[in-house]
């Protein structure tokens, strides 16, 4: 359970979260929807902590995260897969080595064990045969399904998804989308930063629309999508679908 209450975060003088306050439940799938600049990347890395709160507080599980350092955060960072817009993959490693990397170095796996665990998340996500490529040989659908495989392999209780499919080419958004999609049906806590609009209506428990650093809106696909209550959230929608 991730529980944002009051949650500023200011860069200088400016401040980009103006105290947000969310609740995402175990096996929730949430996509968070707003125009740019309005804080959602802020918001979603502020939950594993890639960036220090300026004021509020983040529970994960009722504890909370706020002030964790060393092993604690990196214990926090274990139980939490965060997938980025451009892969962040390791150019000189191959697809399964950038995903045993973390395991044996991090959580100290047997080079036999994390070898067999990164060769079936490849296979969870469709590259079982791409296991030796290097990310320069791959698709981009292949490196971010790659990414995926390697948030993944802590078996994280939540993952973090910023814009998953915005760097990718219009025909490989599709096959990325389909991961996310059995993700989402596998009992994983879900937060996803995202412009797929059809993608948020289909596998979102709940939407979030955010602007200016507050939540405007928040409610089921089927609702928001069809009957949004804020002003603000019924432009963004019109130019938006
Ligand atoms: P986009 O849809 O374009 O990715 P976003 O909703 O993810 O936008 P954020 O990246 O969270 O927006 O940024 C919110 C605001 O915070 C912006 O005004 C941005 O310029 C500012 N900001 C973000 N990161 C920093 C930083 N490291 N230092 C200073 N300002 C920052
Ligand atoms: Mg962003």
């Amino acid at each position: 359970r991730v529980e944002l209450r009051g949650v500023v975060k200011q860069y200088g003088d400016q401040r980009v979260l103006n105290g947000v306050s969310l609740t995402v439940e175990p096996g929730e799938v949430v996509t968070i929807l707003g125009p740019s600049g309005s804080g959602k990347s802020t918001l979603i890395r502020l939950i594993n902590r890639l960036e220090s709160l300026s004021g509020g507080e983040i529970f994960i599980d009722d504890r909370p995260v706020g002030q964790l350092q060393g092993a604690s955060l990196r214990q926090l960072r274990s139980r939490i897969g965060f997938v980025f817009q451009q892969f962040n993959l390791y150019a000189h490693l191959t697809a399964r080595q950038n995903i045993t990397l973390a395991l044996e170095h991090v959580h100290g796996r047997q080079k036999a064990q994390a070898h067999q665990r990164a060769q079936a998340l490849l296979e969870q996500v469709g590259l079982a045969d791409k296991a030796e490529a290097l990310p320069s040989q791959l698709s981009g659908g292949q490196q971010q399904r790659v990414a995926i495989a390697r948030a993944l392999a802590s078996s994280p209780q939540i993952i973090l998804f910023d814009e998953p499919t915005s760097a990718l080419d219009p025909e490989t958004i599709g096959e990325v989308l389909q991961v996310m999609k059995s993700l989402a049906h596998s009992g994983i806590t879900m937060i996803v930063v995202t412009h797929e609009m059809h993608f948020a209506r289909e596998i979102a428990d709940r939407v979030v629309f955010i602007d200016g650093g507050d939540i405007l809106e928040t409610g089921r696909p089927e609702d928001f999508f069809t009957r949004p209550q804020h002003p603000r959230t019924q432009r963004f929608l019109q130019k938006v679908l």
